[in-house]
């Protein structure tokens, strides 16, 4: 077991799908779009199809519910054959609503584990997405006592880790991270020389999907309070 305990002082944490739950409802989301478009289409391919246009409007829109919604109108006019009837756009503007506004639910022992932790080290949010979208969930989360604040990052590629880690007088060395998601919270990290520890979660964006890189600056969880065994 490696121990950690005493080389870092500050903690990043990932959040969305690490701190509280986020990729079940965009599933969701999916499949009531699926039902939405059922006189035009089968269920095959609805998903690819949707996956493509959001990977499309990521670059020019950044990531959130918002993009997700032009995301959705693109592929929806293209299964209506270039004619969006009403009821449809109307459709997808209330699945996008009610995924902006879904029940808040943090993951299974992340307020104990924020308690274990709060005091001994500085602890920052770390997550990507849309600026106000993700400070709203960071405020209504009631996790902000736990947290120094929080950083939405444009991306999280080494460049934009390098930029986290001056921000914050560290050298990339000095990064800890913790998030679910092996290409935006693990291997970047240890690509520029710092340690992320994995934490698992159950539903995977196909966007964030990637195999586990090599090094021993990477230590796999099974859930996040195992963490502690790690840094107290
Ligand atoms: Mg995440």
């Amino acid at each position: 077991m490696k121990d950690l305990k005493g080389k870092f002082d500050t903690i990043f944490f990932d959040a969305d799908d690490t701190l509280w739950e986020n990729e079940r409802f965009f599933r969701a989301a999916e499949d009531q779009f699926i039902e939405l478009l059922a006189d035009y289409t089968g269920p095959e391919g609805v998903q690819d199809l949707l996956w493509r246009k959001q990977e499309d409007n990521i670059p020019l829109f950044g990531y959130g519910s918002k993009t997700y919604m032009i995301g959705m109108t693109d592929a929806a006019v293209e299964l209506c054959g270039g004619h969006l009837p009403e009821r449809i756009y109307q459709g997808v503007k209330k699945i996008i609503t009610d995924l902006a506004f879904h029940e808040f639910e943090i993951v299974d022992g992340v307020e104990d584990t924020l308690k274990a932790l709060q005091g001994r080290y500085r602890m920052i949010v770390a997550t990507k997405g849309d600026l106000p979208e993700q400070m709203n969930k960071y405020r209504t989360s009631g996790l902000e006592r736990y947290f120094h604040h929080c950083e939405v990052m444009e991306n999280k590629d080494e460049k934009n880790y390098l930029e986290l880690a001056a921000k914050h007088d560290l050298d990339p060395e000095q990064l800890l991270m913790i998030g679910n998601s092996v290409r935006s919270d693990i291997a970047p990290v240890v690509n520029i020389g710092g340690t992320a520890i994995h934490t698992p979660h159950d539903v995977v964006w196909v966007h964030e999907m990637m195999d586990m890189p090599e090094s021993d600056r990477i230590i796999e969880v099974k859930t996040i309070k195992e963490i502690l065994d790690y840094l107290l």
